[in-house]
């Protein structure tokens, strides 16, 4: 017994864990953000997220990504770190830059539970 839910654009009753209406191919909105952490990830997992996301052919992504890279002359793997940056690797996790945020905020922040003595 599968738990089913219903698509919100065409009423369709739909696998619960469907990210995308098999039918109408409309995006759920429960569907989570971008993250790394999909199948066929090979290096960071950018051009996989990109294409799980965007329901992409993941072949069509890399190719995309290489020729874009090489044409810019670099730029495409500037984009590319940035992505990576920016994605969480984790289904609803914290992307690598907001974890570096926190740590240097730790970092700087002054001990907030140091004992006063007198
Ligand atoms: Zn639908």
């Amino acid at each position: 017994m599968t738990e089913t839910k219903s698509c919100p654009d065409c009423f369709e009753s739909i696998d619960a864990r469907a990210l995308r209406c098999p039918r109408c191919a409309q995006r759920q909105p429960d569907a989570p953000g971008l993250f790394r952490d999909v199948p066929g990830r090979l290096v960071g997992g950018v051009c996989a997220a990109l294409a799980s996301h965007f329901n992409w052919d993941l072949t069509v992504m890399r190719v995309v990504l290489i020729v874009t890279a090489v044409m810019s002359g670099g730029v495409g793997l500037w984009a590319y770190l940035a992505l990576w940056v920016m994605t969480p690797f984790e289904r609803d996790g914290r992307a690598p830059a907001q974890q570096l945020i926190e740590w240097l905020g730790r970092l700087f922040a002054p001990p907030a539970t140091s004992p006063t003595r007198e």
